[in-house]
């Protein structure tokens, strides 16, 4: 990639997040749903994907809606369009299902399928319709451009929900070369700036009861209050030691292994259990090698660790997609830069070595599970 390339193509995406005509937050939510979607499809040998899935965005936009349709303040969840929204349906779906707004969807997935199907086919046909269609629009009106710099689709904005249900619909967005790459190696400057300029949309559209701070943890923060009830089984698998430093003192914090602000993974095999030293020095940087090693053992299968993870995640109903958290890691890995600074311990960091990466990322499950989207019904 040239470096020139890299920047007139994030100069793009910026431009992207101030023009369009779109009155919903959509726009934001395919764009962090991309980011993730490119990380996560990265081949094992590390080139990135030619196309995604439309279908698995729309999923992944379902996703990132279901947890901010949770209530902010005692008049319920926050608005984010003109119109009755996807923020008020879930929340209507949520009461009707008698669930509670912080339960993942993947729990409540598992519950009740089929309503669950439902409103998320209705999102997916609505996101294949209009944001994907409309994404790369500049300007509006009459003096609109369209300039298709990061995908092209083979439908427009006359698309039914039916066809795009339909079983041999071709959902793929062919990324246009360079522009996989680049959404992955800009990852973790591009997803601030949109959840930035999606916090402003919202702020906007609920004057007087926002404040910045709680309104960023709120929409994009992960849910520290529900993964205090993994302390204790994870302290149990790591033999009461810290993951990091091996410390036996506490007192204990649940990590993201792949930090939240890079890769916002709550499912089991991201979570590791650390005491509040490390937990705090670590913040959003990377682990450095020797740990990502010992993570990665933890989540091949078959192994004590595998065994161990299967065993909390069934007593606490907790969700676990090991084989999609381990490509999201080998993902994020893969597009660092050389010397990029990863973090080793408290205070001491590891400029990381890109030719180190082959020995650790090995017995992947990739194979087992289907990649989803093209030709799916
Ligand atoms: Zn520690």
């Amino acid at each position: 990639m040239s470096e020139t390339s890299a920047i007139a193509f994030g100069e793009k995406l910026l431009a992207l997040l101030g023009t369009g005509s779109f009155t919903t937050s959509y726009k934001y939510a395919l764009l962090l749903a991309m980011l993730d979607a490119v990380v996560e499809e990265t081949h094992p040998d590390g080139t990135p994907p030619e196309h995604l899935s439309g279908r698995d965005l729309g999923r992944r936009v379902f996703a990132l809606y279901w947890r901010q349709a949770r209530p902010y303040t005692e008049r319920g969840p926050l608005r984010q369009s003109r119109q009755r929204d996807l923020v008020v349906k879930i929340a209507e779906l949520r009461e009707r299902l008698g669930v509670s707004a912080h339960e993942p969807l993947d729990v409540v997935r598992r519950k009740r399928p089929a309503d669950i199907v439902q409103l998320e086919q209705e999102v997916v046909a609505t996101v294949m319709r209009y944001p994907i269609v409309l994404l790369q629009r500049f300007g509006t009106g009459s003096s609109a451009i369209d300039d298709r710099f990061i995908y092209d689709v083979t439908w427009d904005d006359g698309v039914s929900p039916a066809q795009v249900q339909r079983a041999g619909f071709d959902d793929r967005l062919r990324l246009v070369d360079g522009a996989a790459s680049h959404l992955a190696a800009l990852n973790g400057l591009i997803r601030p700036v949109i959840e930035r300029e999606w916090l402003l949309h919202v702020a906007r559209r609920n004057e007087g009861d926002v404040d910045e701070l709680r309104l960023e943890a709120f929409l994009f923060g992960s849910e520290r209050s529900s993964l205090a009830a993994l302390r204790q089984p994870l302290l149990e698998m790591q033999q009461g030691r810290c993951f990091y430093c091996r410390g036996e003192r506490g007192p204990w914090e649940v990590d993201h292994f792949l930090p939240w602000a890079r890769w916002p993974d709550d499912r089991l095999d991201n979570l590791v259990l650390a005491d509040r030293r490390c937990n705090n020095d670590k913040r959003a940087a990377l682990p450095a090698l020797t740990h990502l090693e010992r993570w990665w053992q933890r989540t091949l299968p078959d192994t004590d660790g595998d065994r161990n993870l299967a065993l909390v995640a069934e007593r606490l109903q907790w969700p676990r997609r090991p084989e999609r958290t381990a490509a999201g890691a080998r993902g994020l890995y893969r597009y660092q830069p050389p010397g990029t600074m990863l973090w080793a311990g408290t205070g001491r960091v590891e400029a990381f070595d890109p030719r180190q990466l082959e020995g650790v990322f090995v017995g992947l499950r990739l194979a087992a599970e289907p990649r989803p989207g093209y030709g799916e019904s």
